[in-house]
């Protein structure tokens, strides 16, 4: 039991993945619904890609063909990128299998044959760990594995939908690119910012940095300041930029869970007690107000 069928539209979690299967001496096989992303797919170490073709724009509406295909070919375990569309058809596929499944893990391992799984759960209170000897689906978000490179070849197999589900309408959400889970450098802002307005001092550090601006959970879902996109934690996005630095976040746990592989972490903020303080690199007790001015002008 040794072969790791991988699947995730965000391609830099499947590279992560097919890594993950690499480091640990399996064998990575990825399945994607998209001719493009299939090319990509080829380069990145697996042993083989399979292009599932079917009529439907919904990749949940494959879970139980999915099923099938991963029964046939004798899979180990089925790693799904922790992304909305694919928490959804994990889940379905789980359902399918009547297997184990573990959410948006914070760790995964083997030990000998078993896969062990661990993740934080009641909002950060508490790490868990499941350990897996069979057929068992996990999803699994960014930044936790060094990708590989490699190329293989793309199988294509027709598949039928389920139709159950069906498209009524496509809204696209206007967002400015979001390179988020890529960037070498993030400036992170917290409820310590007053004014939506004052997001623009914040650009002006993000800018002479050319790095991403990120923020807490608040500023994203109760002021609406950024899109929900754009939010760092056990929620939200994981990173591992080379440089992170928060601007008025107090460090909670669960903000925290999604920062702390960045190599190196500055915080600026007026509380001294802060817990961001416990795990920055650099800290700076001030009012950000104040700091941020004059690090941008240093900078530019
Ligand atoms: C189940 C669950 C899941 C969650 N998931 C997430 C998640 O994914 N991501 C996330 O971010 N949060 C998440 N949260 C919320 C999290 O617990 C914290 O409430 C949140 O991260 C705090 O955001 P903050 O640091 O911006 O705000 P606060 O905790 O209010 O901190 C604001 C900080 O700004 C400082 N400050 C104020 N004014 C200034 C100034 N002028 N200059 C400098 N410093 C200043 C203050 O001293 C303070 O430290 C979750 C909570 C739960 C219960």
């Amino acid at each position: 039991m040794s072969d790791i069928y991988i699947y995730s539209e965000r391609l830099d979690i499947a590279a992560e993945l097919i890594g993950f299967a690499r480091q640990n001496h399996k064998e990575p096989y990825v399945v994607t619904f998209s001719a493009v992303a299939a090319e990509e797919l080829a380069n990145l170490g697996a042993n083989k890609v399979f292009y599932l073709k079917g009529e439907s724009p919904l990749v949940e509406n494959y879970a139980k063909q999915i099923s099938k295909f991963l029964k046939e070919q004798a899979a180990s375990h089925f790693m799904v990128g922790a992304t909305a569309r694919g928490r959804d058809l994990a889940a379905r596929v789980a359902g399918y299998m009547d297997c184990g499944m573990a959410s948006d893990l914070s760790g995964l391992t083997y030990v000998d044959d078993e896969l062990i799984c661990e993740r934080i759960i009641y909002g950060g209170a508490v790490r868990q760990k499941e350990a897996f000897k069979d057929f068992c689906v996990v999803t699994v978000p960014g930044g936790l594995f060094e990708p590989v490179q490699g190329d293989c070849e793309i199988f294509t197999i027709d598949l039928k939908a389920d139709e159950r589900v069906v498209l009524v309408e496509r809204t696209e959400i206007p967002s400015r690119g979001n390179d988020l889970p890529t960037a070498s450098k993030v400036v992170c802002v917290g409820l310590g910012l007053a004014e939506e307005e004052d997001l623009s001092l914040v650009n002006g550090l993000v800018d002479v940095l050319e790095g991403e601006i990120a923020c807490t959970r608040g500023i994203a879902e109760e002021r609406h300041w950024l899109p929900v996109e754009r939010y760092i934690g056990i929620s939200g996005a994981v990173i591992k930029p080379e440089l992170y630095i928060a601007l008025g976040v107090s460090g909670q746990i669960q903000h925290v869970y999604g920062i702390r592989e960045s190599k190196i972490i500055v915080a600026i903020d007026k509380n001294d007690k802060a817990p961001i303080f416990r795990y920055a690199d650099y800290g700076i007790v001030g009012d950000m107000y104040e700091i941020i001015p004059l690090l941008t002008d240093l900078l530019n």
